[in-house]
């Protein structure tokens, strides 16, 4: 099925926002008993190629399914430079594998160079603040001046994503944000990966459900909350990029 809309959802910055907000949540509100492929189909349609795929490898998933209806997709990565050397050996086969454009989000600093300002570790004492420099305004430079994003949060993941809507306004960052996969359980996404014979992150198989960099995240006991490695002893449970 699609969602045919009223207005030109590439060019929304100037509308009313009442306006806008009720447009996005009517879409959202069609969308929401879509599959992710009429929802990855509603999108090319809609967007063409004005649309940016954020993947944090830790599957392959989004790449795969927006490849199949927009080749040369362009995927974002962010480089934080803490990444597991597992992410990045996905990410390095997910390019060979698909149809894809590779966009990497580079914070302004290197890691020595974060630490010469801010000293090192600087995730231990200032979690906030090292996303902030290595996620946050890297995601926010590289999604200025575009139509629209997509994300693979998922409602199951936690507490803060358990009302993300599939379509709607960010504001933060001025396009549309559009969430394909939060219906998705976990049984979803490994029943694609098996469908679709999906290359993996190895770490997924060794413990880590939820995988960011590596000195925030640690494995997780068996029947233990996903995101429970993430910043695990730390009251944070969101780099800032969503929530
Ligand atoms: Fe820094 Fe950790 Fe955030 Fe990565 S997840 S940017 S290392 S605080």
């Amino acid at each position: 099925m699609t969602a045919a809309p009223l207005l030109d959802l590439r060019n929304l910055r100037d509308l009313h926002a009442t306006e806008r907000d009720s447009a996005l949540a009517g879409i959202s509100a069609t969308l929401e008993y879509s599959s992710a492929e009429e929802i990855a189909g509603w999108v090319a349609g809609t967007f063409g190629s004005d649309v940016i795929v954020a993947a944090s490898m830790q599957d392959a998933v989004l790449p795969h399914l927006f490849a199949q209806v927009i080749p040369g997709i362009e995927v974002l990565f962010l480089e934080t430079g803490y990444h597991f050397p597992e992410t990045l050996l996905t990410l390095d086969r997910a390019v060979r594998a698909l149809p894809i454009t590779l966009v990497q989000a580079l914070p302004r600093q290197s890691v020595p160079e974060q630490d010469a300002e801010y000293g090192e570790k600087l995730h231990d004492r200032d979690p906030n603040l090292c996303c902030f420099l290595r996620k946050v305004e890297p995601l926010a430079r590289s999604l200025d001046g575009r139509a629209a994003w997509v994300t693979g949060v998922r409602r199951v993941e936690g507490p803060t994503r358990a009302s993300t809507p599939i379509v709607s306004w960010d504001e933060r960052h001025g396009l549309v944000k559009i969430s394909p996969l939060v219906t998705w359980s976990d049984e979803d996404v490994e029943a694609y990966q098996v469908k679709h014979e999906l290359l993996r992150n190895p770490l997924v198989a060794q413990g880590y459900p939820s995988i960011g960099c590596a000195p925030c995240t640690r494995r997780v006991a068996p029947g233990e909350d996903p995101r429970a490695g993430r910043w695990s002893g730390n009251d944070k449970t969101e780099c800032g990029i969503h929530a």
